[in-house]
């Protein structure tokens, strides 16, 4: 690919961006929590839950990209004050999407990863500013996008001085209409090949179902994933966004199991694998 200056492999090893104590890029990460921050009951609640059931980040919109703009809108400063106490009584670090240009520099005293969604990953007037910002950027693919387009878009944060970019495969637009978008799982391994950066998966915004999430979530760990991001609430039926793709705690708990028990299958493989070939 033309023009990765910075973003492709062939410039670096790959990239290991730490926040508090984890390596992301090294560890596996699950990040979780509700699509919105809606009040802190339900966000502390919520933060808990994922914890004990191993979650390594948090999630919570406070900006929230609505289709309608009728829709809820997120709490804004209210919703990152509620998120950053989460972090605090949890130590769980945060992530919490940033839509406009004017708010990076003041978001960044409440979470600790900077998030670019789908519908912005082309903003560029966005992506420089957050490319002078010191947090790592987690940057969600386009839903029309191709890895190069996307990449791209990686090298302009980079470009402008954060090395701390996180890739995350969220879903793209195709004919298929019974899944909210198209999980492509093979960006996974085609990233791993082309950038140094960690690559995470979104199964939820992905498929739009709870159902499908588990399967996905595994499925994304076999095809070589740093990590994974997904909605867990504590009641999802009233989620003010995001219903159907947000999990319970118990969903949610299971899961990480089997998302355990998969990765040390995976990793006793490859030691076995690398003693062999030594
Ligand atoms: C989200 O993470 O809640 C979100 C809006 O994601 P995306 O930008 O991938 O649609
Ligand atoms: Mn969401």
């Amino acid at each position: 690919m033309k023009n990765l200056k910075l973003a492709s492999l062939k410039t670096k090893t790959k990239t290991i961006i730490s926040v508090g104590d984890i390596h992301i890029g090294k560890d596996f990460i699950v990040i979780a929590g509700p699509c919105s921050v809606e009040n802190e009951y339900i966000m502390l609640k919520t933060a808990f839950a994922v914890k004990k059931a191993g979650a390594s980040m948090l999630r919570g919109g406070a900006f929230k990209p609505r289709t309608s703009p009728y829709s809820f809108q997120g709490l804004g400063l209210k919703g990152l004050k509620i998120l950053k106490k989460a972090s605090l009584e949890t130590g769980l670090p945060v992530v919490s999407e940033v839509l406009d240009t004017r708010d990076v520099t003041w978001m960044c005293e409440y979470i600790d990863v900077l998030q670019v969604g789908a519908r912005n990953m082309q903003n560029f007037s966005l992506l420089k500013e957050i490319g002078r910002a010191k947090k790592p950027v987690l940057l969600k693919r386009g839903m029309y996008s191709t890895l190069s387009e996307w990449l791209n878009c990686a090298e302009y944060i980079l470009s402008e001085g954060n090395p701390h970019v996180i890739l995350c495969e969220r879903g793209i637009r195709t004919i298929e209409s019974y899944t909210r978008n198209t999980l492509d799982l093979s960006a996974v391994p085609a990233l791993n090949e082309l950038t140094h950066l960690p690559v995470i998966v979104d199964p939820a915004h992905a498929t739009g179902k709870v159902s499908l999430i588990p399967p996905m979530c595994l499925a994304a760990v076999a095809a070589g994933a740093d990590g994974l991001i997904v909605e867990v609430h504590s009641d999802p039926e009233k989620a003010l966004s995001d219903r159907e793709q947000s999990m319970t705690p118990v969903q949610f708990a299971f899961m990480t199991q089997k998302i355990r028990i998969l990765r040390d299958f995976l990793d006793s493989l490859e030691e076995k694998h690398s003693g062999a070939a030594a």
